[in-house]
């Protein structure tokens, strides 16, 4: 039950959840829904957009209801929630009719502070119902993009969910989601009647992110290196375009010894959320997935978001590798690409069947993420700047770090793209490059191209270097690949100012070298890494005592702080980042006698 008077929000999030401070917008978003404002908060992920509900829920009389679209999300938060000491509880398909009917009794007798609730079972009369009848605190309608009909993450249920600002008009209401676009800011803000809502926007950088965006080769072996250089034992995911090679791939990671699972639509429902769970509680396990993983994994310490396959688009790039570091800890988003992924992502848009101004908008949006790869300025502020957002130089990105060195190519993008329009505007790059190196294979000979004036033209550049301008005009629109099918390239009108050599182009030399991170170098001694160990294993050993993940007794973060500080007492501890009074009360003597022992 609330208090009388209305707990003072820091006061709150320092005894409840242990944090010194509000971050960014939070404070200012607490303040406004305590007053009974309404908010739509759009805030990157890891940003910290629970804290701003939670905290007002607890602070205002009544319980906090909170739409959630995912039901392993959902038990997450109640999971961690309660390990804080807050009465919180979900409703969804999970629960049998009994733990319902008591979810249910808590709620409407006001002995919650937070109840989660999936979309649909909200609408119900059923619920509905209930609602007239509990004392409510507020509404959040969590990933709110989810009413979006033009993303990818629509669930038509959000579209009911507008019942709530006709039913409750005295409730405050947020909205929050991590999707920058203006157009679905304005979809969530139509569909859910925010016109009167203020607006929270933070910037989507997430400086804890290293990009870093390589030239495909042998992609699995580069993968293997990236993995063993940077991320021996480190919990991460990497994406892959199609079921098959996620399954491939996963294989071939167990094959070298990591602990790698497949997770996508094909498979068994009973082996998805068994992986999914293993991923969630064991440490060092690497996700080999497609995009269906992804939403609503909230484990803050993923430590790597690796792409085999190129994404369709900056937004999804930026939504899957913002799956890393939540905790705020240093973690790396690494892509590997090369011509092929464009080829087969342009063929997927041609062969879609969707009506051309869609198709259009496809092509563009890839356009724009082949652009990102083949940049050679800070790749966070080409990122943010296709959301709007001006950033300066990051220095936390592979351009920035190790700054490519610049080839001209105005001459062979000329060779190029004149080989293209010789050849009849319908071959592929395999092709292209073996007439402009003046190669006599079959093909060409099957064409007469050793007829053709761009034969042989080009054989000053060897093969990479030659798909390398394939790759940078394709960037700029200069070739696009043909709707056919067959992955030909073909001129567009862009192609016309570089032929006349107005443009002057330049390429990106192909320099790979890495920016090891060296995890010994966190640590200033053996016995502060010895103790990290044991922290590790004391908070393993909790967490399956109680059958949660790891991080729900306490993140990294706040393992990393006990390394530095190595508290004495309870005192101390209490002053750790995420140590709030339920959980000093309930693990500060394991952790501090772990800490004694190793003193
Ligand atoms: P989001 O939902 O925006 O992705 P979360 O609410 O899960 O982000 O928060 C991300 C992480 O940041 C969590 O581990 C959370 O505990 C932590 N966090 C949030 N706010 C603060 C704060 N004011 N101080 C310290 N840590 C915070
Ligand atoms: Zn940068």
């Amino acid at each position: 039950m609330p208090p009388m008077s209305a707990p003072d929000p820091l006061h709150l999030l320092q005894h409840v959840f242990g944090y010194h401070a509000f971050r960014g917008e939070q404070a200012a978003i607490v303040e406004h829904l305590i007053g009974g404002g309404d908010a739509l908060v759009l805030m990157p992920t890891g940003g910290g957009k629970s804290l701003c509900y939670q905290i007002p829920a607890l602070a205002r009389a009544g319980c906090g209801v909170v739409v959630s679209p995912l039901i392993a999300l959902m038990q997450d938060q109640v999971d961690q929630l309660k390990e804080l000491g807050v009465a919180a509880a979900f409703l969804n398909s999970t629960l049998d009719q009994d733990e319902s009917r008591a979810v249910e009794q808590a709620f409407v007798a006001g002995e919650l502070d937070l109840l989660y609730v999936a979309p649909e079972r909200l609408t119900t009369p059923r619920f509905l119902s209930l609602l007239k009848r509990a004392p409510i605190a507020l509404f959040a309608i969590d990933e709110a993009h989810c009413v979006s009909q033009w993303g990818h993450d629509f669930r038509p249920e959000y579209l009911a969910l507008s019942v709530l600002a006709d039913e409750y008009p005295g409730i405050p209401r947020i909205a929050l989601t991590a999707t920058a676009d203006h157009a679905t800011r304005a979809e969530i803000i139509d569909k859910l009647r925010l016109a009167s809502a203020s607006q929270f926007v933070s910037s989507f950088d997430r400086p804890n992110l290293r990009y870093t965006i390589v030239e495909k080769k042998t992609s699995k072996d580069q993968l293997l290196t990236f993995l063993r250089r940077e991320h021996e034992g480190d919990s991460g995911i990497v994406y892959c375009l199609s079921r098959k090679r996620v399954e491939a791939t996963a294989e071939w990671l167990r094959s070298k010894e990591i602990k790698a699972l497949p997770y996508h639509a094909g498979l068994d429902a009973e082996v998805r959320t068994r992986n999914q769970t293993t991923f969630l509680r064991e440490e060092g396990v690497v996700m080999v997935a497609t995009i269906a993983f992804g939403m609503g994994i909230n484990k803050p310490d993923v430590r790597f978001v690796a792409h085999l396959d190129l994404p369709k688009s900056i937004e999804n790039y930026y939504q899957e590798t913002g799956r890393g570091g939540r905790d705020g800890l240093p973690a790396n988003a690494w892509l590997a690409y090369g011509l092929n992924d464009v080829i087969q992502l342009t063929g997927m848009i041609e062969s879609s069947g969707a009506p051309e101004e869609q198709k259009d908008v496809e092509r563009r949006k890839l356009e724009a993420m082949l652009g990102l790869c083949e940049a050679t300025a800070c790749r966070r502020q080409t990122l943010l700047g296709y959301f709007g957002e001006e950033a300066k130089p990051c220095g936390n990105c592979d351009n920035c770090l190790n700054p490519p060195q610049l080839t001209e190519m105005t001459e062979a993008a000329r060779k190029a793209l004149s080989c293209v329009y010789r050849t009849g505007n319908r071959f592929g790059v395999g092709h292209l490059v073996d007439v402009l190196q003046g190669k006599l294979t079959p093909k060409v000979r099957d064409c007469f191209h050793e007829k053709i004036s761009t034969f042989g033209i080009g054989k000053d550049l060897d093969e990479a270097s030659w798909r390398a301008v394939f790759r940078q005009l394709l960037a700029r629109g200069a070739l696009r690949v043909s709707p056919d099918g067959h992955g030909g390239l073909e001129l567009s009108d862009a192609a016309k100012p570089i032929l006349r050599g107005e443009v002057p182009l330049f390429r990106r030399a192909r320099v790979e070298k890495f920016h090891y991170h060296d995890k010994n170098a966190d640590f200033a001694s053996a016995s502060d890494r010895a103790l990290w160990q044991a922290l590790r294993a004391c908070r393993k050993r909790l967490a399956d005592e109680q059958n949660v993940p790891a991080y729900v007794i306490f993140g990294d973060a706040t393992l990393k702080e006990m390394v530095h500080l190595r508290p004495a007492d309870h005192y101390e501890f209490g002053r750790l980042t995420g140590v709030g009074d339920r959980k000093l009360e309930k693990y500060g003597d394991d952790f501090l006698a772990v800490i004694h022992a190793s003193n």
